[in-house]
């Protein structure tokens, strides 16, 4: 039976992870030197693609010894996975010069992944989503946070051990609960003010240590628009490599509509009716805005709008 669950952009990565099989440093070199494998190439965060069908994007694959050529070592590699019995890594190269104006030239061109996320397949937009948070935490985490040590990889990048205090390190998700306000038949949006004029947003906030979610939900909706939940109910998460977010969708009924922005991540709170949302999210809505469809905001906004009861 497949998964059940809706997914925004950014989750469904298809690729088998092989947890198992990447502990094998033997196994991945060897993967690495198959004329078989594949990569997917990231330049300074942005991603490679190339033209698919339909006008659309997909990822530009590399062979695998190209990447580990560009590689310079163990250290910008990734191993993604695997597709049916083809290994796929992921390297993450950094510089000025446009790799693809020098050693990729002619494989496709580097993307913001945000930008180009609805143009792309959604396994592809998944898998790029993966690498980049990945790489994204490689980044930030070049040294142990026990000792200061420079740590080195290991199980194929998806480990950092510190040669000096043997502390192992793993990828971070840093959980973010992002919440839709309701009270009966309308619901609360916000806006900070370093946003586009008249777009307006689900709120959100970080999950703190010691908070379930829904007591982190309960306590950003007081902070920021001074209500009270009563009900927090769950929809959907969302991978999101901003650095390494997962973005906790909800909706949560609320006992009022006496709202204030907090003035401070806030500048405005707004009620919406359920066909003023439904214009929202078809963009009709005159002078207001709301997050595109790769936010899950947009996916909230939507399913309420349309009745969603859980
Ligand atoms: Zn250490």
């Amino acid at each position: 039976m497949p998964l059940t669950a809706f997914m925004n952009v950014f989750a469904g990565n298809p690729l088998d992870r092989a947890s198992d099989r990447r502990l094998d440093p033997d196994w991945v070199a060897a993967r690495l030197t198959d004329p078989d494998s594949l990569a997917l190439a990231v330049w300074n965060g942005k991603v490679l693609v190339e033209k698919g069908k339909d006008a659309k994007s997909q990822i530009a694959y590399v062979r695998a010894d190209l990447a580990r050529e560009l590689s310079g070592g163990a250290e910008r590699l990734l191993f993604m996975g695997l597709w049916k019995q083809t290994a796929v890594f992921a390297v993450d190269l950094e510089g000025a010069l446009d790799p693809a104006d020098g050693p990729l030239e002619g494989l496709g061109r580097f993307e913001d992944l945000r930008m180009i996320a609805l143009n792309l397949p959604e396994p592809d937009a998944a898998i790029l989503a993966t690498a980049k948070a990945m790489f994204e935490w490689r980044r930030r985490h070049r040294h142990c946070a026990v000792c200061g040590h420079a740590s080195e990889p290991a199980d194929g990048g998806w480990k950092r051990v510190c040669p000096s205090c043997k502390a192992e390190h793993f990828p971070r998700t840093d959980p973010v609960v992002i919440m839709l306000a309701t009270h009966g038949e309308k619901c609360l949006l916000g806006r900070q003010a370093v946003w586009p004029k008249g777009m307006f947003s689900a709120l959100a906030g970080f999950l703190e240590p010691g908070e379930n979610i829904e007591e982190a939900c309960a306590r950003e909706l007081n902070e920021e628009a001074g209500l009270n939940a009563t009900r927090v109910r769950y929809h959907s998460t969302q991978p999101w490599p901003y650095p390494s977010s997962l973005m906790i969708g909800l909706i949560a009924e609320v006992d009022s509509e006496d709202a204030a922005p907090d003035q401070t991540e806030l500048e405005e709170v707004r009620w919406f009716t359920r066909d003023e949302a439904r214009d929202l999210i078809k963009g009709t809505l005159a002078g207001v805005t709301a997050p595109g469809k790769v936010a899950i905001a947009h996916q909230l906004i939507k399913a309420w709008s349309e009745g969603w009861d859980g």
